[in-house]
């Protein structure tokens, strides 16, 4: 008896060869798919070593500690995953609550998991503006002295002495690709934008980790009035220190 058809052999699938197959219940995440090429070309741009470095876009977010996530969520509750971040191991949760500001105004702002040691919130220059939030200009993680937070979940309310900061723009490296760069953790540097609304950012500070990325965050004020979006390229210029790759 002859066969009629050929099984490639590239073709992973149980169902008999030559039967018919049906397309997929579920149609692939194009737009997933297309950031993820995105993704990858873009790191292939910046590992040809011309110091451009991708931008991400922060948009106002509150890290949060379990015990306070249970305070604010019920007890036991846990995070749960709304999409990955550009970071290892970071997400976006689908879990927001309310921020409420002096002058009784509100902002709905979304939680970023894993939960960390420390409850912060993330805000833009304008939100504290808005809230009526005083917002010292800060690294993440210190948040000594900084502003006063109420946050109001599903289950409570938390009122914490501290905690609200405007991030400092900072730029997430690897060890290898900080050698390659000419760059070493906690120095600043500047970089400078491209196109109609150009822009030179100075006291960008270099922050070093096993596994990060190469990527600049810039809250949403700062990449609004530059015309940047997430995924931009940047491009890296001599440390105010003399150190740099140009
Ligand atoms: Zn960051």
């Amino acid at each position: 008896m002859s066969v009629s058809r050929t099984c490639l052999p590239s073709v992973q699938s149980e169902r008999p060869c030559g039967s018919r197959v049906a397309p997929p219940a579920v149609q692939p995440d194009l737009a997933a798919l297309v950031e993820t090429v995105v993704r990858d070309v873009v790191r292939a741009v910046v590992s040809a070593g011309r110091g451009l470095v991708p931008v991400g876009v922060s948009a106002r977010h509150l890290h949060i500690t379990q015990e306070h996530l249970e305070l604010l969520f019920g007890h036991g509750y846990r995070l749960t995953r709304l999409r990955d971040l550009n970071q290892p191991g970071e997400f976006a949760a689908n879990e927001t609550v309310t921020l409420v500001g002096p002058k009784r105004r509100t902002l709905e702002i979304r939680i970023l998991g894993p939960v960390r040691r420390f409850t912060q919130a993330e805000l833009a220059y304008s939100d504290g503006i808005y809230l009526g939030m005083d917002l010292p200009h800060r690294l993440s993680g210190q948040i000594q002295g900084s502003a006063p937070l109420i946050l109001v979940g599903p289950a409570g309310v938390l009122h914490l002495p501290e905690g609200g900061i405007r991030a400092r723009r900072h730029i997430h490296i690897s060890p290898q690709d900080a050698r390659r760069l000419g760059l070493r953790n906690g120095q600043t540097v500047s970089v400078r934008t491209r196109g109609e609304m150009s822009v030179t950012f100075n006291n960008v500070v270099i922050r070093e980790g096993d596994n990060l990325n190469l990527e600049m965050h810039l809250d949403t004020d700062e990449a609004n009035a530059a015309g940047l979006r997430s995924g931009d390229l940047v491009e890296l210029v001599a440390g105010e220190d003399g150190s740099g790759n140009q």
